[in-house]
């Protein structure tokens, strides 16, 4: 199964990945978790990406198509994964599909993530996540009480939450604004290709879980 999830910040799609991991046993890829350990790592390629991503800006292509490369090349891919971030330009797109043609291993389904856009910025302003373990809650629908019984596996303790910088008010706007010059385009290009199903991803993540199984079916 070789999915992408296609959808503006806050869309939920890495919410929805670790959902498709546990039922599909394929791995997610996700660009912005690979470019946030190459910074906190303070790698050279890191060091390159910080900026951009701090202003909202896309990382250059060259960066982002090597993580993909190099990643796409481990073994556990051979099954499937789910692309979560990447492609967000129509040039990574292009590049995704020379390199999968390749192997010939095509991508075979595409999946548009809709959510309106004040519930986008509603979403994103209430994002957390635990610094040891990296899981992502959501304050609006997990308020701290209820997240104060929870362990986390790493430490055994309560999450230590923390905000990620870029998802701060104005880095916020500039990321919506790049979705809709830069990624938006995508939606046209994989429906040209026939790739593309789109669903309703507001309500409950149990509900868009099961919208996505649907579409992933189809
Ligand atoms: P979100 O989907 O919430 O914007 P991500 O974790 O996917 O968050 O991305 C965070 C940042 O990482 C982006 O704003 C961008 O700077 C950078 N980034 C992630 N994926 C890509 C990509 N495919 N191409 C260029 N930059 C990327």
């Amino acid at each position: 199964m070789r999915i992408v999830l296609l959808g503006a910040p806050g869309s939920g799609k890495g919410t929805q990945s670790q959902r498709l991991i546990e039922r599909f046993h394929i791995p997610q890829i996700s660009t912005g978790d690979l470019l946030r350990a190459a910074v906190a790592h303070g790698t050279p390629l890191g060091l390159q990406a910080k900026e951009a991503m701090a202003a909202g800006r896309l990382v250059a292509d060259e960066i982002v198509l090597g993580m993909i490369r190099e990643r796409l090349g481990e073994p556990d891919t051979r099954d499937g994964f789910i692309l979560d971030g990447f492609p967000r330009n129509i040039a990574q797109a292009r590049a995704l599909d020379e390199m999968l043609a390749q192997v010939d291993q095509p991508l075979e389904t595409v999946v548009q993530m809709n959510v309106d856009y004040s519930e986008l910025s509603r979403r994103i302003a209430g994002r957390r996540t635990c610094t040891d373990c990296g899981k992502v809650v959501n304050l609006l629908t997990s308020p701290p009480e209820t997240l104060e019984h929870e362990r986390c596996p790493k430490t055994g303790q309560s999450h230590r939450l923390y905000q990620r910088p870029d998802d701060n008010e104005a880095t916020v706007a500039e990321r919506l604004r790049v979705y809709e010059a830069q990624t938006r385009p995508l939606i046209d290009y994989y429906r040209d290709q026939g790739l593309l199903r789109s669903i309703d991803a507001e309500g409950d993540v149990a509900v868009v879980s099961a919208r996505l199984e649907q579409a992933l079916k189809g």
